[in-house]
């Protein structure tokens, strides 16, 4: 059977940001039909973010990749500032847009105190 879904949501697996990113989708992702792709580091890891996204289209045709990374990531360790995570978010949004043309992309970054800062 054929089934659809409007989006791909890709996040970090950091426990503490789930129930707030769960809130965040119900208020402003519409139809909330929705893959989820959780990852260590969020975009971090590239390769497999895009092995992911292209599985979603495959299967469920969405229309939309929403990625949000997240302040004070673990994965990121050292490397975790704001800047560093507005350049991955940015690179991610245009391998994307390259290899996936009829995607649109969301870029998110989550401070620890609930906000979602767009990119
Ligand atoms: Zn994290």
């Amino acid at each position: 059977m054929d089934h659809k879904a409007e989006a791909v949501v890709v996040t970090c697996i950091d426990f503490r940001l789930q129930e707030i990113i769960n809130k965040w989708i119900s208020k402003y992702l519409q139809p909330k039909t929705y893959d989820r792709v959780a990852w260590a580091g969020g975009v971090k890891n590239l390769d497999q973010i895009l092995e992911q996204v292209e599985i979603s289209q495959r299967l469920h045709h969405i229309k939309k990749v929403v990625l949000i990374n997240h302040e004070d990531c673990g994965a990121y360790g050292q490397e975790d500032t704001a800047q560093k995570h507005a350049e991955d978010l940015t690179s991610a949004k245009t391998k994307i847009q390259e290899q996936f043309p009829n995607l649109e992309t969301e870029t998110y970054y989550l401070h620890l105190d609930g906000a979602f800062e767009s990119l």
